[in-house]
């Protein structure tokens, strides 16, 4: 398959998978997982616009949104040491490893609301898939394992991600914020950056 076709491709089946398997989780994530896989297993299809950094902010760069908000795809371009808080998805999601590594820690939240480090930090390389959902364990903190260069992983989520909302939490205080994370780029914002009525 050329570069070029890479994408188009795997809009296409995701849209297809998506008109078939409706919203069953584990299905469309069955089914995307593959896609995913071939999509971050070959460093050849990422426009240049879609893979630049900014020098404070991790970028997240929309590549596709379903025009149903089934399903998006996303570019996180990392610059040399960023990190996210620690945050939810509130939707299922693929996170596959495109260019440079980064570090996830997962965390899980008790009934006391308090935090607790789920496993040790795991690192990503490129063609690594990682999977969040609220039924697999939502919460994490991501960052660039790279101090001295910029990462890019592709992420693939079961709604409009920009606009989903979900929560920033910080431990130190047992704090929990709604957060809406929108996009960088501003293609098609009358579609994709204006929150639902
Ligand atoms: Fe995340």
């Amino acid at each position: 398959m050329n570069a070029e076709s890479r994408l188009l491709t795997f809009v296409a089946a995701m849209t297809r998978l998506a008109d078939t398997q409706g919203g069953d989780e584990d299905r469309l994530i069955d089914g995307a997982t593959p896609l995913m896989k071939d999509l971050v297993t070959h460093d050849d299809w990422l426009p240049a616009a879609m893979a630049a950094s900014h020098p404070q902010y991790y970028q997240q760069h929309l590549l596709y949104g379903d025009p149903l908000e089934r399903f998006s795809l996303v570019s996180f371009v990392w610059g040399p040491g960023q990190k996210t808080p620690i945050h939810d998805h509130t939707v299922w999601g693929i996170i596959g490893m495109l260019r440079g590594s980064e570090c996830a820690q997962r965390y899980t939240r008790g009934g006391d609301g308090r935090l607790t480090q789920d496993g040790a930090e795991a690192t990503l390389q490129p063609g690594d898939l990682d999977i969040v959902s609220p039924t697999r364990g939502d919460i994490h903190v991501v960052r660039n394992a790279l101090a001295d260069a910029v990462s890019i992983s592709i992420h693939l989520y079961g709604g409009n991600i920009g606009r989903v909302s979900r929560h920033i939490f910080v431990p130190e205080t047992g704090a929990i914020k709604d957060f809406v994370s929108g996009y960088s780029n501003a293609l098609a914002p009358n579609l994709w950056a204006t929150p639902s009525a």
